[in-house]
């Protein structure tokens, strides 16, 4: 385990504590940290449901990564996370992160969304607090949000800018909401330096499975119906884990504090042509198809909507663009096919 006087001392790194990093992103961008920089990482993580710790197996033994299994809300756990490893700056992403689950049982959302958060900035600013000045203009609380906080776009609205006013339509994305006015009024009220980015739809590697592309994945694998919500003719906006968390470095590293970023992939595509092309792939790459279908979209269903399904997501990125020349790198088909490909040869 990481000491007060680990690797992040001796390079003058910075040392970053991140939460939710056993989760699909949190562990993508782990994975990233210690193997492109010097700097060091500890990871606090409940490991709910959503966790999955081998996706952190090659890190594992870095000197350069600790891990500590903590709730967020729990206030003196994070104290004395804080006392202990000293942090540099702050990357919350720990959440609850799926839609559906909102709507059948809120009360999680609300707990670690915004209850967590709360207890996570109270922690940050009174650490904050106590920094000499060098390393109190350094810090920062780096919010991990969504684009669902602003709502969902008819098919000819100008996609949502960093000015757009929140609507969030579901219990997650009114949490999500809820802890991003918690980390402004932070910053404004006490000075806390945060950063705030609200991304688009992620997919890649690790990600669980009760999400769109990797259950569709797994079914079809499987032989399993494919459930689409409604007509599929829902927009989001795809973005590949591996951009994002190349994002959420550089703006923690570069971007300005007080400020929101958003971070999309310039990839607007329907629910249907999204699981349309995973059939497409999977008939290319698959080496066993299930014995009871013809071709993969042969499975596919349509079911009942999802109650106050958003329509689409479309984010404007021209902001993060602009000031830290940030764009995504991984086009939807190159990401689609790698992230197929992981699943066939890794489908858990
Ligand atoms: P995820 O559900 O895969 O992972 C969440 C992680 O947080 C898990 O490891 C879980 O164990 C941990 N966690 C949950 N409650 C906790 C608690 N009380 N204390 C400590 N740890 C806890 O989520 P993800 O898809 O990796 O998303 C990460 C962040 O990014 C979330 O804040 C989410 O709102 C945001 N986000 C996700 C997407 C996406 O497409 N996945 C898009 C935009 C924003």
């Amino acid at each position: 385990v990481l000491g007060s006087r680990g690797l992040g001392d001796v390079y003058k790194r910075q040392r970053i504590l991140i939460t939710g990093g056993s989760g699909f992103i949190g562990s993508a961008l782990i994975r990233y940290i210690i193997n492109q920089t010097q700097d060091s990482v500890i990871n606090i993580d409940k490991l709910t449901y959503a966790a999955n710790q081998s996706a952190l197996k090659e890190v594992e033994n870095n000197p350069r990564y600790a891990f500590e299994q903590v709730d967020i809300c729990d206030l003196k756990a994070i104290e004395s996370i804080f006392e202990k490893y000293q942090p540099d700056v702050v990357m919350h992403l720990a959440a609850e992160s799926h839609v559906d689950r909102s709507i059948t049982g809120a009360a999680d959302f609300i707990q670690t969304n915004i209850v967590g958060t709360y207890t996570l900035l109270e922690v940050a600013k009174n650490y904050w607090y106590t920094l000499d000045e060098a390393k109190k203009s350094a810090f920062r609380f780096h919010h991990i949000s969504t684009d669902e906080v602003y709502g969902d776009l008819s098919f000819s609205e100008p996609a949502f800018t960093e000015h757009s006013p929140y609507h969030p339509s579901s219990p997650y994305s009114a949490s999500k909401a809820a802890s991003d006015h918690l980390v402004h009024a932070w910053h404004r009220t006490y000075g806390l330096p945060v950063i705030i980015t609200n991304s688009s739809n992620n997919y890649g590697a690790y990600q669980h499975a009760e999400k769109l592309i990797p259950l569709m994945i797994s079914n079809a694998i499987e032989g399993k119906s494919l459930p689409i919500y409604g007509d599929g003719q829902q927009i989001r906006d795809w973005l590949f884990v591996e951009d994002h968390v190349q994002a959420l470095y550089l703006v923690l590293t570069k971007g300005r504090v007080g400020e929101n970023y958003n971070i999309g992939g310039n990839c607007e595509k329907t629910n249907l042509e999204v699981v349309k092309t995973i059939c497409q792939l999977l008939e290319e790459l698959a080496l066993n198809k299930p014995n009871h279908i013809k071709y993969y979209e042969d499975l596919m269903t349509f079911v009942k909507d999802r109650p106050g399904h958003d329509v689409r997501y479309s984010l404007d990125c021209s902001k993060i663009h602009a000031e830290l020349g940030w764009q995504p790198q991984i086009t939807f088909e190159q990401g689609l096919r790698q992230t197929v490909k992981w699943y066939l040869e890794n489908n858990r």
